[in-house]
Formats: C-alpha cells, sequence, structure tokens
C-alpha cells in the first residue's frame, strides 16, 4: 500500500483572510481596505461545450482564492502571492498593452487591465496580496478563483457597483476571461470565471452559452444535494503536469470553429439543437458528421453534440435521485472525451479505471484535460477509501502520489473583510 491519500481541506474565511491580510501587511507595510475571496470550480458534466455555445454543469469548491487589497492613487501595481512571498511583482497599468505582464501576476493585473479597456476609467493602481487553497494547474481553476477575486476586490474598492448582482456580475465575468485569453495567453472559455462568480450554496449551476442571453437566460440553480441521494462527490487531483498554454486546448477550439463553418453555421450547438430536436437523434447526428471532410473533425464533433445532450439528461437524472443514471452518464461524457476528443492521459485514464471498478456511480476526468483531475459520483463515506485505492494503483505505476478533495457545492465569490 501507498502512502495514506492527502485529502485537500479547504481554508476558512477567517483562515484565508487572515493569511492574505498577515502577507500583504509584511510584503507592503500597510493595512488592506478590505479581502474578498472566489472559488475554484469542478464540472460535474458538459466538459468542452462552453466555446460552442453549448451547456455545462459546475459547482463551486469551498476552496477559495483570497485577496487582501488596497488602492493606490497612481497606476502602478503591485501583487504577491503566499507561493513565493519574495515575488513582489510590479506593472504600470498606464499604457499597458495585452501580453505585456508576464507569469502568473498576468491573472490578476489582466484583470484592471481589461476593466480600463472595458471603460472603467475609476480603476487605478492597487496593491494585493493573495493566498489560496485551490490547488494550482489541477483542473479546478486556480486560475479563475484568482481573476474573480481579483475582478469582486477592484468592483470593491473602485466602486464599480457590479458584484453586488448576478446581472452586474457578467461585466466582472468578462473582464476575468479577457485577462486570461489577452494577458496571461490561456484560452478559456467561460465556464471557469462563470462558475467562480455566479454559483450558489448547495446548487450546480446549468450554464448555457449561447450568445446574446440575459444573465436570467444563461444560468439557472439546480438542486445539487449529495447527502440527500447518500452519495458525495470525490475529487481527485491526479497531480500530472498540466498546461492548457500548450496548444491542445486552443487546437481543440480551432477545430470546432472549422466543422461550424463546414456545415454552415455560426457554433456546434445549433447543429445540436437541430439534432436533438429531430425525430431520430442518432441519424440525425450521424447525417451532419457525414458532412464533415475527416475522422478527427466527426470525432471531436460527436464529442460536442453529444455532450451537449448528456447535459439535460444529468439535471433531470440527478433532479429525481437516480444516481445509476446520473453516473452513466458521466461514464458516457468520461469516454467521449477520452476515445472522441483525446484529451485524456494515463494517469486521468487510470483514476477513472480504478474508481468505475471500486463501485462508483460514474467517474470521468473534468476540466479541460491534459492532466488536471478526475470526478467520481460514490456512495457517502467511501471517497476515502475509493481515493486511496487509486493511490495506491498510481504508486505501483510510479505516477506522482495524486492528492484528493471532498466537493460539496459552495459559495461563489463574496467580501470577506
Ligand atoms: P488551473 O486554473 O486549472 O488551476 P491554470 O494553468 O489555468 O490551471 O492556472 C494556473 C496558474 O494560475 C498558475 O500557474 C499561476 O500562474 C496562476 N495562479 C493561480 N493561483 C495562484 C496563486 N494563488 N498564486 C500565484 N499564482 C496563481
Ligand atoms: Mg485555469
Amino acid at each position: 500500500m501507498s502512502q495514506p491519500i492527502e485529502f485537500i481541506e479547504p481554508l476558512t474565511d477567517e483562515q484565508g483572510a487572515q493569511q492574505a491580510t498577515d502577507l500583504f501587511t509584511k510584503t507592503f507595510s500597510a493595512q488592506p481596505n478590505g479581502v474578498w475571496a472566489s472559488p475554484g470550480r469542478v464540472n460535474l458534466i458538459g466538459e468542452h461545450t462552453d466555446y460552442n455555445a453549448g451547456l455545462c454543469l459546475p459547482i463551486a469548491l469551498p476552496h477559495r482564492t483570497y485577496i487582501a487589497i488596497r488602492p493606490r492613487t497612481d497606476t502602478t501595481v503591485r501583487v504577491v502571492s503566499t507561493l513565493d512571498p519574495s515575488d513582489v511583482r510590479t506593472a504600470d497599468l498606464a499604457g499597458l498593452q495585452a501580453r505585456g505582464v508576464k507569469g502568473w501576476a498576468a491573472y490578476p493585473i489582466g484583470v484592471a487591465w481589461a476593466l480600463r479597456q472595458a471603460g472603467f476609467t475609476s480603476v487605478t493602481g492597487f496593491d494585493a496580496a493573495f493566498a489560496s487553497c485551490v490547488p494550482l494547474g489541477s483542473g479546478l481553476s486556480s486560475s479563475a478563483a484568482m481573476t474573480c477575486s481579483t475582478a469582486l476586490a477592484l468592483d470593491g474598492i473602485f466602486d464599480l457597483g457590479k458584484g453586488d448582482s448576478d446581472e452586474g456580475r457578467l461585466t466582472l465575468i468578462d473582464a476575468a476571461i479577457k485577462s486570461e485569453n489577452e494577458m496571461a495567453g490561456a484560452s478559456t472559455g467561460g465556464l471557469d470565471q462563470s462558475a467562480s462568480l455566479r454559483c450558489t450554496a448547495g446548487h450546480a449551476l446549468l450554464l448555457d452559452f449561447r450568445p446574446g442571453l440575459s444573465a436570467t437566460q444563461s444560468a439557472t440553480q439546480e438542486d445539487c444535494d449529495f447527502a440527500r441521494y447518500g452519495v458525495e462527490l470525490l475529487v481527485l487531483d491526479t497531480r500530472a503536469p498540466h498546461s492548457l498554454n500548450d496548444g491542445q486546448y486552443e487546437l481543440r477550439r480551432q477545430t470546432c470553429e472549422r466543422a461550424a463553418q463546414q456545415l454552415g453555421v455560426k457554433n456546434l450547438r445549433e447543429v445540436a439543437d437541430k439534432v436533438f430536436a429531430a425525430g431520430n437523434p442518432k441519424d440525425a447526428l450521424a447525417g451532419a458528421l457525414a458532412l464533415l471532410p475527416d475522422q478527427i473533425m466527426r470525432q471531436r464533433v460527436r464529442h460536442v453534440i453529444t455532450e451537449i445532450g448528456r447535459v439535460p439528461q444529468f439535471v433531470q437524472a440527478f433532479a429525481r435521485g437516480d444516481m445509476n443514471k446520473a453516473g452513466e452518464l458521466m461514464n458516457q461524457s468520461g469516454d467521449s472525451l477520452r476515445y472522441d476528443y483525446e484529451v485524456t492521459i494515463p494517469e486521468l485514464d487510470t483514476a477513472v479505471d480504478v474508481a468505475r471498478k471500486c463501485g462508483a456511480f460514474g467517474a470521468r476526468m473534468t476540466g479541460g484535460g491534459f492532466g488536471g483531475s478526475i470526478i467520481a459520483l460514490v456512495k457517502a463515506g467511501t471517497g476515502r477509501q475509493i481515493a486511496q485505492k487509486i493511490a495506491d494503483e498510481f504508486a505501483r505505476r510510479e505516477f506522482r502520489a495524486p492528492r484528493a478533495l471532498s466537493a460539496v457545492p459552495s459559495v461563489s465569490g463574496h467580501r470577506v473583510q
């Protein structure tokens, strides 16, 4: 047997605020004006659908990134993170260009840049210190936890008036996405940032990414009480190196865009809607795929279309407490990501296989893939045991030791102090 698997416990808001504040005062020799927090997320189903105007279903984790912040009167920004307290990064917002900040500081500084670009001229410089218990690069969206906590904090200190309503938060989400895409150079479709700023405790967020929808049309809160159905959601971080910046994610996006062009539609959602409205969806899907020029593109599109179809089915199965059906849909999603979309790696496949063998209702990779985490819907009280079994198999295969956490649908970003 391998070492006992580590479970990552979330910080309480008090602990998170304390850590961020301590780092702030030590670094900048002043008190922060306030502390904000925003969570990482895990997506239950609907993967690689956000950039196809599709559907997805994330929950917010209890694991959050905390930002202690103080405005400045000039345009200088200084940021520091508990990851390396000696590494204070500085930038000047005046004249800042896309990709003008390198490394981790691009994420928070890019948010201020994006808000200024969007016309929020009251946003000036600031000092900020970050503390986080969201594992980095694990597919649980530490990047969105950072950009969204920053967006909320800037909203607070510069009185933008967007943070208090779901609709206002759409503006903050846009700034967080723009920061990741254009300052950090990370291609991201909006799922992570929407989850971090729109989820509510005890609910999964059903997101619809069709363009032009209002706040109320684009999201609904779906009851998600695992305990009521005698289940728990195990999240296991494989700790395999993960990067969405190496071009694979972008390549998938481009293939989807080319496929949409080929089919004469704006996005693959339009195809999905037609397929599922048809008398025989299977034939309709086969008909659409037959119009595509190559096998790879057909596989990618098949994933996107079938995955969009699985999201409402999962919501319905969950609402009637049918965990077998919900699990089966998770398995189908996982297999589609593995064989059609080809975004898994041996660590993800191994973790999923072991979880299923140990009796999970369903298990699949979650997030962008190429590393990161899996989720498994398991009988309440069995998560630790199953996580340990996965860790044992990882040790046998000489993979890095994984870590785990238990996911409870939690609140979105908020002011802590
Ligand atoms: P994920 O969002 O799945 O965790 P990403 O690669 O999208 O993975 O984002 C991880 C990156 O975000 C890190 O490499 C780092 O640049 C930045 N980051 C996130 N959280 C922190 C933090 N607390 N301190 C410093 N940088 C962070
Ligand atoms: Mg990310």
